[in-house]
């Protein structure tokens, strides 16, 4: 009898521990279901979805290759998978295991009617295994690091399998080009399309080209306008690449490759946090902040203004790059997400959430536990925090990370002002085409300052 390997957001085969234990016991169907049902508000973005159709579309070559197949299917995971287990008589099913909440309640539901082996390897640890030494969870990010660490570096990543057998008839797939995964007309993946190469192949070239650069990620990081960082994310993501390959062929780079290391600690970190806290991306982590008043996003004013910072019109330079660049290819240098998220809810002053909502949607590394973690972070309203009150500069921060560049090949109306005129252009030498500032960042901080102040008494 053959055995399923149900795939997620998992979708390779090096390193993919539900991989190599379903092709050593026989007869394998590789099966992805998409499932928009089980998680409610919570299903893929725009652009989430785009980049799915080009990995699904590049695992089922890989295991083309290998004489297999991906078997795609629709629908609620727990209807759609008993039933093809039904169908193809399959004794078991692998997966590796998942921690967004709607994820958890499937496996455990499923647990109940079918044998569903899951496997670890989609994170440095095994999410919850890291914990203090009475075993409770961590809530801090520095001490959770501090644990991880020790169990660092991670087992050598396992080979993909020689051999997937196949199984003597394949059930019928779903065709993908069905699925609507790729937007239509406008087809505003364009800058996408060039930007990345979804799927297994795609995350190793990446990960080379950082391989150089791994050594000078300290100094590199926070300059916008340089590639210093690996932009893994959206491969992390969707599991193209293990974070143990990743850990274990950059570790010995040497130079600052271990505040390279420490952010994939992060990603780690925000997995635990959703463990504890399943609706964490929802609500505030710190309650006092339920009281907080935002400005009323019924207002017309308000959603002019939420619409300007979408659309990269905010008068200020470096949130407008970093809205364009996700907008064209579905990513964000770090920096400058904290710099723009930032803005939206300190200078105006709108709710954390509606933020991160217009990233889930746009982002293609967009995550449960990342986004959540780091809007929180950002907002000030989350269990290990950033303080509210520390108002993020733009301006000051464009200087200090030497952005011009980065400005200039996303503002292209900007791009003939002098390095020094960019990041604050000039009245006199703005062009006509360039929004005024929506607020001042003195007024800005003040009424931000002042809102915090009233929840407060
Ligand atoms: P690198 O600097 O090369 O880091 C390597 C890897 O470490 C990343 O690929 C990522 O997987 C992980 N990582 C790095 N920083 C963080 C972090 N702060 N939190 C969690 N993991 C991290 N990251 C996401 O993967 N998905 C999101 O939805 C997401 N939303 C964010 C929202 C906001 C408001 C902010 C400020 C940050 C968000 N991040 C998110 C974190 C971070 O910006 C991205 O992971 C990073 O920019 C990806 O680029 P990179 O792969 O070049 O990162």
């Amino acid at each position: 009898d053959p055995v399923i390997v149900w795939f997620r957001r998992d979708l390779r085969l090096s390193d993919q521990a539900a991989v190599v234990a379903a092709a050593s016991e026989g007869p394998v169907i590789p099966v992805y279901i998409l499932d928009d049902e089980s998680p409610g508000d919570r299903k893929m973005g725009g652009a989430s979805r785009w980049w799915l159709h080009h990995s699904l579309k590049s695992l089922d070559a890989t295991l083309r290759e290998k004489e297999s197949r991906l078997i795609l299917r629709r629908g609620k995971v727990t209807d759609v998978l008993p039933d093809l287990v039904e169908e193809v008589g399959a004794k078991r099913v692998y997966a590796l295991q998942h921690y967004e909440p709607w994820w958890a309640e499937a496996e455990d539901a499923l647990s109940g009617g079918l044998d569903l082996c899951l496997h670890d390897g989609n994170y440095l640890a095994p999410p919850g295994s890291v914990t203090t030494g009475s075993g409770n969870p961590y809530k801090i990010f520095t001490p959770f690091w501090r644990a991880l660490k020790e169990r660092m570096p991670p087992s050598e990543p396992m080979r993909r399998p020689q051999k997937i057998d196949a199984p003597s008839f394949w059930p019928d797939s779903e065709k993908l080009d069905d699925w609507g995964l790729l937007p239509t007309s406008p087809n505003w993946a364009t800058q996408m399309e060039e930007e990345w190469e979804p799927g297994e192949e795609g995350a190793r070239k990446r990960l080379a080209t950082f391989e150089d650069e791994a050594s000078r990620y300290e100094g590199q990081r926070n300059c916008p306008s340089v590639e210093g960082t690996s932009m893994l994310s959206p491969h992390l993501h969707f599991g193209e690449i293990s974070p143990a390959t990743i850990y274990n062929r950059v570790k010995n780079a040497g130079g600052s490759v271990a505040t390279f290391l420490k952010e994939l600690g992060w990603r780690d970190y925000a997995q635990n946090v959703i463990l504890q806290f399943p609706d964490y991306p929802e609500k505030n982590a710190r309650d006092r902040f339920n009281a907080f008043q935002w400005r009323d996003f019924r207002s017309s004013t308000v959603r002019d203004e939420f619409d300007a910072w979408t659309k990269g019109r905010t008068g200020y330079p470096i949130v407008d790059a970093g809205m364009r660049q996700l907008w064209a290819i579905g990513w964000m240098h770090n920096r400058v997400r904290m710099i723009a998220a930032s803005f939206l809810i300190k200078h105006l002053l709108i709710d954390w959430r509606e933020g991160e909502q217009w990233f889930w949607d746009t982002l293609v590394d967009a995550d449960y536990g990342s986004n959540g973690t780091n809007w929180q972070w950002v907002a000030g309203t989350g269990i290990d925090s950033n303080m509210f009150v520390r108002v993020m500069a733009p301006l000051s921060q464009s200087e200090k990370f030497d952005s011009a560049a980065y400005i200039r090949e996303w503002v292209p109306e900007l791009a003939d002002l002098s390095d020094d005129d960019i990041p604050d252009p000039p009245e006199d030498k703005r062009p006509d085409e360039y929004p005024a500032k929506l607020v001042e960042h003195r007024e800005g901080r003040e009424r931000a300052l002042e809102a915090y102040r009233a929840m407060k008494d």
